[in-house]
């Protein structure tokens, strides 16, 4: 069905490369069934498929079932999907073609929103060859109104509840201005998201009083802040806090660590990371001592990296921010959204300031390996997102200053380290 959709340009080349992946979807990952497809695959009389596919799937019977998640494929012991032939190719689509995959498999890693009438499509991080071209393009993401042909068996998100102003809704406008404040070249990315977080706390504040009628002048105060040379100055005046940055974020880190991860490329990343910032697992973490390494790092192999390659960074967070349809407006959590923004971003920063010293740099096949295989690990498992938001409002770091502590950079022009 062709539908005019809000698209970021890269989606318009997107597409599979398949066997070539380094990072397959369709391996390490649990593929899950609804009703409808599961029927329609125990139904399917095929010489080769038949008996796959009876041997592959398996029926939830426990109280998660749901018509939606009503059966999965089984991995084989090299945790790979049962239906991929040798040449790592989907036997299903490759036999049935693409409108016998199961919803799952046809939407990844596109993600598809709706919002009443209108449509979004994005894609996730957690798919290398996205995140090669949402990322790589070094004048940043754009977007544009396209007709396009969605799929009718694509995942949709519906979206609703968006507070209005005089009927228009006022969620785009904010998701907008968010992504105008995360592209302002003016600013470095962190401070970017220090802006973005003092904006979002005024938010807070009249969305608590069901003051929907002033968001627009709210927006129209901060956007011409963000052209206020003197208010941006006094951003980069703020001062970090380096060793609460890296006693949160790695606990924070270490606890996603103990919930155990599979993949094995973000496997790679995490022990360069820790090794990188001279840390031993069985090892109390000594924050001192990593607070030297990790400023030695930050200099030398970071910097220069972020210096030349900062829209990479701010790439990641446009498309964080479309993908996720932040700020979303149909929960009051307005605040607590951007926590889990700025907490897994400032994550991220920290894998690659210690990889950058194991590595004695950063190479860009460096960094995609790193965020593609950290998005499939952290932002697919909602509960542990939830779980860090819950750390940090237990910590009381839930305000602006302290995210803004958790995220900003040492200024490094002004002071050598050795
Ligand atoms: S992760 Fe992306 S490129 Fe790789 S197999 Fe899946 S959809 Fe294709």
């Amino acid at each position: 069905m062709k539908e005019r959709v809000l698209l970021p340009s890269y989606m318009k080349t997107f597409s599979c490369v398949g066997s070539a992946c380094e990072d397959s979807c369709c391996v390490g990952w649990t593929v899950e069934l609804d009703k409808r497809i599961y029927k329609k695959y125990k139904n399917i009389k095929h010489a080769e498929l038949t008996s796959k596919l009876n041997k592959g799937m398996k029926r939830i019977k426990d109280a998660s079932a749901s018509n939606s998640k009503y059966a999965y494929f089984v991995m084989d012991q090299q945790k790979r999907c049962p239906m991929l032939n040798e040449e790592n190719l989907c036997s299903i689509q490759l036999n049935l073609g693409e409108e016998m995959l199961s919803p799952v498999c046809t939407t990844y890693p596109k993600i598809l929103n709706r919002k009443g009438t209108e449509f979004e499509l994005s894609a996730k991080l957690s798919c290398p060859e996205v995140t090669r071209l949402a990322l790589l393009n070094p004048t940043g993401i754009e977007f544009e109104q396209s007709e396009y042909d969605l799929n009718p068996s694509w995942a949709i998100n519906s979206v609703n509840g968006a507070q209005s102003i005089g009927g228009s809704d006022i969620s785009w406008n904010l998701r907008e201005f968010s992504i105008d404040i995360i592209q302002c070249r003016n600013l470095s990315v962190s401070d970017r998201m220090i802006f973005l977080g003092l904006f979002m706390n005024r938010l807070q504040v009249l969305v608590d009083k069901k003051q929907y009628e002033s968001i627009q002048l709210l927006i129209d105060e901060y956007r011409s802040k963000l052209g206020n040379k003197n208010y941006i100055s006094s951003l980069e005046n703020i001062a970090d806090n380096l060793p609460m940055q890296i006693k949160t974020l790695l606990e924070l880190i270490m606890l996603r660590r103990k919930l155990g991860i599979s993949n094995q490329r973000y496997l790679d990343c995490f022990e360069s990371m820790l090794k990188g910032l001279d840390l031993d697992r069985s090892q109390e973490i000594e924050i001192r001592d990593i607070e030297e390494k990790y400023l030695f790092n930050y200099q030398e192999y970071f910097v220069p990296f972020f210096s030349d390659h900062e829209y990479i960074f701010e790439n990641y967070l446009v498309n964080y921010i479309f993908e996720s349809m932040f700020p979303k407006m149909d929960t009051n959590q307005i605040f607590e959204q951007y926590i889990k923004m700025s907490v897994i971003y400032a994550m991220l920063k920290m894998h690659f300031v210690g990889i950058s010293g194991q590595d004695k740099g950063i190479t860009i096949d460096l960094a995609i390996k790193l965020i593609q295989s950290f998005t499939r690990v952290i932002d697919h498992y909602p509960s542990y997102l939830k779980g860090l938001v819950e750390i940090i409002t237990n910590h009381g770091f839930d305000t602006v200053a302290h995210i803004a502590a958790l995220l900003k950079d040492r200024n490094v022009t002004s002071e050598r380290i050795h």
